[in-house]
């Protein structure tokens, strides 16, 4: 199988170690299922829980995304729509927010699992 770039692992969210296994069990897109992570990699049988409460971490990434995502809907409203009320922003960014909320947890734990882990590539698994 030709290796693929980190970049690229961590968008289709697969293993940090072997960059073949998939993080998550079931799609973004399945609103009751979208956390339930294996709990080894299925090709290389690497934990991603490396200690428990690994993913605590993950919880500081996934706040400066949704405080990232806030700002800059704040922006494009404050910018683009002449600063409307206050009760606006709440009501365009909150629900924003809870939608994005599966896509933000998986980006979160996959980022934390790629870069904060200190788990090396091994093409050779
Ligand atoms: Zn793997």
């Amino acid at each position: 199988m030709p290796d693929i770039s980190k970049s690229e692992a961590v968008f289709k969210g697969l293993c940090p170690r072997c960059r073949q296994g998939k993080i998550f069990r079931y799609s973004a897109f399945n609103p009751s299922r979208f956390a339930d992570m294996y709990e080894h990699c299925p090709h290389c049988n690497f934990r991603y829980e490396i200690e428990p409460g690994y993913f605590w971490g993950a919880m500081f990434v996934s706040y400066a995304l949704s405080a990232g995502i806030a700002l800059v809907m704040g922006f494009v409203l404050f910018y683009g729509f002449g600063d409307p009320e206050g009760w606006v922003y709440v009501i365009v960014i909150a629900p924003l927010l809870v939608l994005l909320t599966p896509i933000n947890f998986r980006i979160s734990r996959v980022l934390w699992l790629h870069f904060v882990s200190g788990v090396r590539y091994n093409p050779n698994l």
